[in-house]
């Protein structure tokens, strides 16, 4: 049998850029998140074909202290959490101290930033996973990051990118779910060159519905509903589509657990549950809903590309869920049923 040994770590990070870093699409998401978590009031994000050749993503948020950028792409190394206390509430889109390194692993990547109250930039410059050090940089307070030929280490992932047009279209609809929940932050969008999409911020949340017209349209917003809906804890808001919103395609389906967009089982029954009776057979309810509730019920460590959670307490929110919604859909009901009796 050969000996156990300890893996370099430019393969450590590259397995584990195998589970967050699927597509361009998600350095975009993990890229933006970071933008976030730093306070950004505006983000740019510019792609060239459709991101396998750039992806850059620019905000003016908090920005890294110089001293820090060597950790800023260290793996396991973050600023967001510092305990396990810290790890059973998180409040942050990241936690894991893993996306950096592991982007840095597959790409051509390089980091500029300028701390709050520093005077002058650095950039840090990473060529598959080996870094150079730190050089001093132009760049107002924020940061910029620049991934270019993305998984060009790596030619069986690089194989598996689809056309442009496909890469770019799951950019656009992450940028659509995150400019949905994230209203006082402005994005800009651009590809090969050419705006695709501004969204400028809005006031405060109470102009979301603003946002969510931008994002989805008016139609969308002259066929729904906004609710609100709060009890034991938990807090539901946002805009369900009444059955002349269905669609074809489950495409316009959006559920935010405390700013952050996930897939779970549980709310996807809830909401189908709620909506059985007043959509036809095939079609695909369309709705935008926030969920707010203690970070400390809900588990967002549950997989690495941080799309799914769990409930602490799982009954509990489904049936929040179900109920709520169908006592918005109720009137839709009233209505269907009105009209199957003529
Ligand atoms: P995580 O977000 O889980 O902490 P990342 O690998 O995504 O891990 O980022 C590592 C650290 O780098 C973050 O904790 C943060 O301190 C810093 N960082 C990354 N991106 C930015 C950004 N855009 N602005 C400010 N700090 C950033
Ligand atoms: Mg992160």
């Amino acid at each position: 049998m050969p000996r156990i040994r300890s893996l370099p770590p430019e393969l450590v990070n590259q397995i584990a850029a195998g589970e967050v870093i699927e597509r361009p699409a998600s350095v975009v998401k993990e890229l933006v998140e970071n933008s976030l978590d730093a306070g950004a009031r505006r983000i740019e994000i510019d792609v060239e074909q459709g991101g396998a050749r750039l992806i850059r993503v620019r905000d003016d948020g908090g920005g890294i202290d110089a001293d820090d950028l060597p950790l800023a792409i260290a793996s396991h190394a973050t600023s967001k959490i510092a305990s396990f206390d810290d790890l059973e509430r998180v409040g942050t889109l990241g936690f894991r101290g893993e996306a950096l390194p592991s982007i840095a692993s597959v790409s051509r990547f390089a980091l500029t930033s300028r701390a709050r109250g520093a005077d002058t930039a650095w950039r840090i410059e990473v060529d598959g996973g080996r870094a150079r050090a730190p050089v001093p940089a132009q760049h107002p307070v924020g940061t910029n990051i620049e991934v270019r030929d993305l998984f060009y280490n790596l030619p069986a992932r690089r194989k598996f990118l689809r056309a442009e047009r496909t890469e770019f279209g799951h950019i656009e609809d992450l940028v659509r779910s995150i400019a949905l929940a994230r209203t006082t932050t402005e994005f800009r969008l651009g590809h090969n060159g050419k705006a695709v999409r501004i969204l400028k911020a809005v006031e405060s949340d109470v102009d979301r519905a603003r946002r969510v017209a931008d994002v989805l349209g008016e139609e969308f917003l002259g066929q729904s509903l906004e609710i609100e809906h709060s009890g034991a804890g938990l807090r539901l808001h946002g805009w369900v589509g009444l059955p002349t919103a269905s669609r074809a395609q489950a495409d316009q389906q959006y559920f935010h657990v405390n700013g952050r967009l996930v897939r779970d089982r549980l709310v996807a029954h809830a909401v189908r549950q709620a909506y059985a009776d007043v959509l036809f057979h095939g079609r695909h309810s369309a709705f935008v809903l926030f969920l707010e509730l203690d970070p400390a019920l809900v588990d967002v460590n549950v997989h690495p590309a941080k799309h799914e959670v769990r409930f602490r307490e799982g009954r509990l929110v489904h049936d929040f869920l179900y109920r709520s919604l169908d006592d918005a859909l109720s009137g839709a009901r009233a209505g269907a049923s009105l009209k199957d009796a003529f």
